[in-house]
């Protein structure tokens, strides 16, 4: 009670007596106080406003203590204000007091700190470190470029590879079959007629036998490259195994297909094509028309039988189904 009596005690002699009343010390003192106030209100309330607004800001808690001590420095200037008509003395000194802890509190705080703020990187040293990362960035997407033309190259080799028969540069045996596929489906849909052609060389065996099998791959080659130049450019060739081809040929009849696979025959086996130092050798040839029934396998066997047949009628001929 004692305390309280005392702390709320109003009775000391108030500043104004000091001031012998006068209104310019007055108005002076009491003014710069006032300014002082509101101004000490002010700060604080805008640094607690920007701790709130940024989550991003670094020592947050520093400027939370630098507004708690500005207020309570506000606080000693408002009471400076009331004890010039009354005397509460043990309010103004507790609240000086409180302003006094709070400040070396953020005295001893702000010390602590420094170390860490002075290391932070300064604008310039910032704006060098942009200006690396950005010629990181660009080299980086160069060598993405880089990386990217050199997955499409690859791609399209990968693609090369899977089409083409490396030796003979023909349709690879998947990519003709797939072709043929189409075909067959334009054929039931269009009503045009479509043929296939099996040639196989005859006696291939013993071309690597007597002369070695780089000589059989040239061989190939040049054979290949003699069927092709009698094909029109809507037909396909591939080569689907050893010394085996198919040839597909849209909107032809059997007939032509026939008259063809002739003329495919007649210049193995004239071997007028081939280069002087390719061995001859002669060709049998099936070949099948799309029938509205068939698909892919039942067109490929019945070509394969007729092969068969030439092979059986004793080869370097022509038989169609
Ligand atoms: P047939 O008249 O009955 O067709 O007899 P062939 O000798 O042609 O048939 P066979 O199936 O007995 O032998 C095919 C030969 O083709 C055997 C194999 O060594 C050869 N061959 C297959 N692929 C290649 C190749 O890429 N290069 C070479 N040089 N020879 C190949
Ligand atoms: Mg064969
Ligand atoms: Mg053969």
């Amino acid at each position: 009670m004692a305390i309280l009596t005392d702390l709320f005690n109003g009775n000391f002699m108030p500043h104004g007596h000091c001031l012998l009343w006068r209104p310019d010390l007055l108005m002076l003192h009491v003014g710069g106080d006032a300014l002082t106030f509101i101004a000490y209100m002010l700060i604080p309330a805008a640094l607690v406003r920007l701790v709130r607004a940024r989550d991003d800001l670094r020592f947050g808690s520093m400027f939370l203590m630098f507004a708690g001590f500005i207020f309570f420095c506000g606080a000693t200037h408002l009471l400076g204000i009331i004890n010039v008509w009354h005397g509460y003395y043990y309010i103004h000194g507790i609240v000086k007091s409180l302003t006094g802890v709070i400040s070396i509190m953020t005295a001893i705080m702000l010390w602590r700190l420094l170390p860490e703020a002075i290391s932070l990187p300064g604008k310039r040293q910032m704006q060098v470190t942009i200006a690396e990362l950005v010629k990181a960035e660009r080299k980086l997407a160069e060598a993405n470029q880089h990386l990217e033309a050199e997955v499409r190259k690859r791609t399209a080799q990968l693609e090369q590879m899977a089409t083409t028969d490396e030796l003979t540069g023909l349709l690879s045996r998947r990519e003709i079959m797939r072709i043929l596929e189409v075909e067959i489906a334009r054929v039931s849909r269009q009503s045009t007629p479509l043929s296939i052609m099996m040639l196989d060389l005859d006696h291939f065996k013993s071309i690597n036998d007597n002369f070695g099998h780089q000589v059989g791959d040239t061989t190939l080659k040049t054979a290949a490259d003699s069927f092709s130049i009698f094909l029109r450019k809507t037909d396909f060739i591939g080569r689907i195994g050893g010394e085996e081809f198919l040839i597909v040929l849209p909107d032809t009849k059997l007939n032509d297909a026939y008259e063809l696979a002739e003329r495919i025959r007649l210049v193995l086996e004239q071997h007028t094509v081939q280069a002087p130092s390719v061995p001859a050798c002669t060709a049998s040839i099936g070949i099948a028309q799309c029938q509205p029934a068939d698909n892919l396998n039942s067109l490929i066997q019945r070509a394969d039988e007729a092969l068969y047949q030439a092979k059986s009628k004793g080869r370097n001929c022509v038989v169609g189904t």
